[in-house]
């Protein structure tokens, strides 16, 4: 991926028109954009901010079919995730991990029904399934999850899900759109919708956020895929629009691994209020996590309340012997879900269905909304086709279930620059030759010089923040740390780009300034 490149042919190519003009970078349009460009047309997405910035950097980092969902009874739902965590774990190898998970059970009517149920869960995988559940008893329980109080503890249900690297799997798809010919803008805004003599959609009004230039781009189909954000875009078509969306926040805290002690994931299946809760080995450490507190403002950097944190650390002191303190956070993040506001009554949320949702409005603006990180390549396909079936584009068939995204020569998983794929090859080769690259920025994060430089080079990021928070993720990691580590960012950025001392500080007080939502 090469920005200036990008934006260089968009300027020589102004009168060319695009098949599909993805707007919005999260796993959504990231998903769409991939699916378009390897069907063979001509794609653009543009995202007004980094990709992944919003939700897609902030899930709970979990593949899975949802253990939720299958209480709530939503067979169908369970199994299309299913299949597509199945998907994901084989395309995506490199970033995609098998987790173990226990559900620890304090009466043994709950033993039998987490028991059955999980079994039924891997019947739905089918032959994709990640492995078998099963009961075990008190003890195998307290000796898998050393730190779990023991009192009233009856035994554990063990089942198997995948976890994930959101923002890198976002950097990834990026890429693979953008090795399938397509075109993958970050800190592009879409301010505008452009019509026909008849009112059809046929392009968009963007603005290069890095140098204040506009752009004018025409397309035979705009595909509105930005989440939360995605009322602001339909006010582009319509101003008219109703409000249909209302955010619901989700709040994870980072600690040490020492917390958890174990290698596996714990799912606590109802908190005290009747929320699923999550506490999970990821690299180094722990996320614990999530809430459900609706709100009224929609936001790219949203702050996790005092309430929120409060009620996820009195959860981990219920479960854990030696329970976390405010101080023992890492890091806390928020991520926005878009809820269903009712129009006529816009204070009453409920719950839209974790399925997404493909709309296309009178003058041709294609919208897909909601699904989950899980099944983001389907929610892809069914808008692709649906724009095909709509008469925008022509007929080609999908081919991302048997798309890798990545190559992977050799598969071990303990070497920590798997996460690169075969890419990892030329960083290693980078520290061959100068060793001093091999060493890690700061000892608290695992990332060293040569993995900032190789990202520099082939990952589009622009600022600090694009490295420390999505392509590493040092930021939700161990927010002080990377905060620390942000002047020498800036430093190898500035050598690699030309940029002047004046840039490297406003990076580094725009960057310190983000970190205080993060501690
Ligand atoms: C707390 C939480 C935990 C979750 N955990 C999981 C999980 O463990 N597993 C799972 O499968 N799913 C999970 N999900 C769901 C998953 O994260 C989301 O479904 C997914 O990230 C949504 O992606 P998106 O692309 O639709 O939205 P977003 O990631 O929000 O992306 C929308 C993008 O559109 C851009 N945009 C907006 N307006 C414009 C404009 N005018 N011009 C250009 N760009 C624009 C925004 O900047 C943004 O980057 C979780 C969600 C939440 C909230």
């Amino acid at each position: 991926m090469n920005r200036r490149r990008y934006v260089e042919e968009l300027k020589k190519q102004s009168e060319i028109v695009w098949d599909i003009i993805v707007i919005g970078g999260g796993a959504t349009g990231l998903g769409v954009a991939q699916d378009g460009a390897s069907r063979g047309y001509k794609t653009l997405l543009l995202e007004q901010s980094d990709f992944a910035k919003a939700t897609s950097s902030r899930s709970t980092k979990l593949v899975h079919g949802g253990v939720r969902y299958l209480a709530q009874g939503d067979l169908l739902l369970v199994m299309e995730a299913l299949h597509e965590r199945g998907l994901m774990l084989k395309n995506a190898p490199h970033l995609t991990f098998n987790l173990e998970f226990i559900i620890p059970v304090y009466t043994l009517w709950d033993a039998v029904m987490y028991t059955v149920g999980l079994k039924f869960y891997d019947l739905l995988a089918g032959r994709l399934s990640m492995g078998k559940s099963y009961f075990i008893n008190r003890n195998k329980t307290l000796s898998r999850l050393p730190l779990l109080k023991p009192k009233g503890l009856k035994g554990g249900v063990v089942y198997h899900d995948g976890q994930f690297d959101d923002s890198r799997m976002a950097i990834a798809l990026a890429q693979s759109c953008a090795e399938k010919g397509g075109t993958v803008l970050n800190y592009f805004k879409v301010t505008d919708l452009l019509k026909d003599a008849n009112g059809k959609i046929n392009g968009v009004r963007a603005l290069n956020i890095a140098s204040g230039e506009e752009f004018i781009l025409k397309a035979n189909l705009v595909i509105n895929a930005t989440g939360v954000f995605a009322d602001e875009v339909a006010r582009m078509d319509n101003p008219e629009s109703k409000a249909t969306i209302r955010p619901s926040q989700g709040v994870h805290i980072v600690l040490d691994k020492s917390f958890l002690k174990s290698d596996s994931a714990i799912m606590i299946p109802k908190t005290t209020d009747g929320r699923v809760l999550f506490a999970i080995p990821w690299y180094n450490e722990v996320v614990i996590g999530t809430t459900d507190t609706p709100l009224d403002t929609i936001s790219l950097e949203p702050v996790a309340l005092e309430s929120e944190i409060n009620f996820i650390l009195q959860t981990a002191e219920g479960y854990f012997v030696k329970p976390p303190h405010r101080e023992d956070i890492l890091c806390v993040f928020a991520g926005l879900r878009p809820l269903a506001a009712d129009p006529d009554n816009p204070a009453s949320t409920k719950e839209v269905s974790r399925r997404h949702k493909i709309t296309l409005s009178r003058s041709g603006l294609l919208t897909i909304i909601g699904g989950k990180w899980t099944t983001y390549r389907r929610m892809a396909e069914e808008t692709i086709d649906r724009a095909i079936k709509e008469g925008f584009l022509k007929r080609a068939i999908c081919i991302t279930s048997d798309l890798k995204l990545t190559t992977l020569t050799t598969s071990n998983t303990s070497d920590r620059l798997h996460i690169y794929g075969d890419n990892s090859i030329e960083i290693k080769k980078m520290i061959t030759e100068n060793s001093g690259l091999g060493i890690p920025v700061d000892p608290r994060l695992p990332y060293t010089r040569a993995e900032i430089l190789w990202i520099c080079r082939n990952e589009m990021p622009l600022n600090v923040e694009d490295i420390l928070a999505r392509r590493t993720r040092s930021l939700f990691l161990n927010a002080r740390a990377s905060a620390e580590i942000a002047p020498e960012v800036a430093d190898l950025m500035a050598t690699e780009f030309g940029y002047d001392q004046k840039w490297k500080s406003e990076q580094i007080e725009s960057y310190n300034r983000l970190v205080k939502n993060y501690i």
